[in-house]
């Protein structure tokens, strides 16, 4: 079908490739529900066209031989020329899923850190030498790249979470294809091109558009992609570990969340207050951080719980470009349906909506929800155990720490969570008994490319962020050399 609609491409070794079979298909503005540009359709042909362009470049001296000083040069070349897009491509983010526009120039703003800060580990990246038992063996290691990366990534922060896949990956010395959301293919299709700006090899990254089902599980299957790095829905990330593990390729999964925002009595109610606001309610609840359980210690149960729902009731809902607006629309029609089948079947459970619930009355025909504020819930309940991924909270009453801990522990999940507290030894017991990847401490969705993130459980595999990344993206060798001249000794014992 031929429309009006701007259209991008593949961008296959450096070059905008035409789909395999010529089908594009349409992202919907989720504002105004109307489509606004198509994306090449990818299918396993284009994957593997990509893959086929990653390993060559991958193998070629421009970027093989390229000194890790030379790499981390251009990843900073690349953060540089990122800063001065950053705005262009925070609209686009803005006007793809729905997000703030503030939000995404907050998060464009972060990205050249992503990159800086890789930049700088580069030539930081070495094994070492290890005394073996004998002085006349060298051993040593070295860290060596995998090969050819493939990256999928989700649609509510299109480009930080491909940053953060991508900017050690290319660091450690790798090549990516990388596989958008089919609901924000378009961010990251103006942003590649500045990759071949700063100076890297074409073929070094390339980017795949289209569904999960074809393209994502094509690159997932493909036998040449040495790593699968994931960011999405738990359940998908399950078939992908399945299908990795048959063939023994290494997996990142950055998962789905279900996290517990914890206030005790002696807690400052208006800081927790607003850190259980911006918990579930920041970018309408669709972070996988979300706070989205939150557990009120009976002395302040009644008070914060005002303080939440006062502060729900004055969200401004509306144009996500606007710059006082602080709740867009969901990214997309299926993700509200999905939200209002969740509040229905909260009230049915039990569950009493004390704010929100609905759709809101606006001159925009998006994917509007209003900020839902459920309490008479518990944490048995599927609303307190599934991710919603929406802007909708459950509120829950306890009396003390052993009991919130079981409870926030009561989770298939364990991404993050929040504590409030001013009593300095409670904060770390419970930084130590909670089973989350991050714990926060008065203070919720902090965030920083130096430090690690990983999920528990059904959270997650692996790590995200900090130095100690780069080991999911290199492979570790093992180097011996004999220095010794003397008589060759008995080739029937093990030894050194
Ligand atoms: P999703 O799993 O539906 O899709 C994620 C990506 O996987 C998309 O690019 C999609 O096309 C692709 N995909 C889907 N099926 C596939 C398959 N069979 N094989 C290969 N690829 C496939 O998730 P979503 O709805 O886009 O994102 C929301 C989810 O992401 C939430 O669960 C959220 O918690 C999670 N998330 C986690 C983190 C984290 O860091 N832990 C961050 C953001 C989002």
């Amino acid at each position: 079908m031929s429309t009006d609609l701007p259209r991008y491409e593949h961008h296959i070794g450096g070059e905008w490739t035409k789909p395999a079979e010529g089908r594009y298909f349409s992202s919907i503005n989720p504002t105004t529900a109307t489509p606004w540009y198509e994306a090449a359709l990818g299918t396993e042909a284009d994957v593997r066209r990509a893959v086929r362009a990653a390993r060559r470049a991958f193998e070629a001296p421009s970027w093989r031989d390229l000194s890790q000083p030379a790499r981390g040069k251009l990843l900073r070349r690349l953060g540089e020329l990122i800063g001065e897009h950053a705005e262009k491509l925070a609209r686009t983010e803005s006007l793809d899923n729905g997000k703030l526009l503030r939000e995404m120039r907050a998060q464009l703003a972060g990205i050249p850190e992503y990159f800086h800060y890789y930049a700088g580990y580069a030539d930081k990246i070495h094994g070492e030498v290890i005394p073996a038992n004998s002085t006349k063996l060298l051993n040593y290691t070295q860290r060596e790249p995998l090969g050819v990366v493939g990256a999928i990534t989700p649609w509510n922060s299109p480009l930080m979470l491909t940053t953060a896949k991508i900017a050690p990956a290319l660091a450690a010395g790798n090549t990516v294809v990388i596989k958008p959301s089919e609901h924000t293919s378009a961010s990251l299709l103006e942003l590649v091109p500045l990759f071949e700006e700063a100076g890297f090899p074409p073929g070094v990254v390339n980017v795949v558009t289209g569904f999960g089902a074809e393209a994502g599980d094509a690159l997932v299957r493909h036998p040449d992609v040495a790593k699968v790095s994931f960011t999405g829905s738990t359940a998908t990330g399950s078939r992908i570990a399945a299908t990795c593990g048959a063939r023994f390729a290494p997996v990142t999964l950055e998962l789905g969340g279900k996290s517990p925002n914890i206030v005790f009595d002696d807690a400052d109610p208006d800081r927790a207050a607003m850190g259980i606001v911006s918990g579930i309610f920041a970018a309408a609840g669709q972070t996988c951080i979300a706070g989205s359980r939150v557990f009120l210690q009976r002395g302040v149960y009644d008070e914060v719980l005002e303080k939440v729902a006062a502060r729900a009731a004055t969200i401004k809902i509306g144009d996500p470009l606007a710059e006082d607006t602080e709740l867009g629309p969901v990214a997309f029609a299926d993700q509200r349906d999905k939200i209002e089948e969740y509040v229905r079947i909260g009230r049915e459970e039990g569950g009493r909506v004390l704010h929100g619930g609905a759709r809101p009355e606006l001159d925009l025909d998006g994917y509007f929800f209003q900020p839902t504020v459920f309490v008479d819930t518990d944490n048995s309940m599927r609303i307190c155990q599934e991710e919603i991924f929406g802007p909708v909270l459950t509120v829950m009453p306890f009396e003390s720490e052993e009991q919130v801990v079981a409870l926030a522990n009561d989770s298939s999940y364990g991404l993050a969570a929040g504590v409030w507290t001013r009593d300095l030894s409670r904060a770390h017991r419970l930084a130590s008994t909670l089973e989350a990847g991050t714990v926060w401490v008065n203070t919720y969705r902090s965030m920083s490319p130096m430090s690690p993130r990983s999920g528990f459980k059904a959270s997650g595999v692996g790590i995200e962020h900090g130095t100690e990344v780069i080991r999911e993206y290199t492979r570790l060798k093992s180097v011996w050399i004999n220095t010794d001249e003397s008589p060759a000794r008995d080739p029937f014992v093990l030894g050194s």
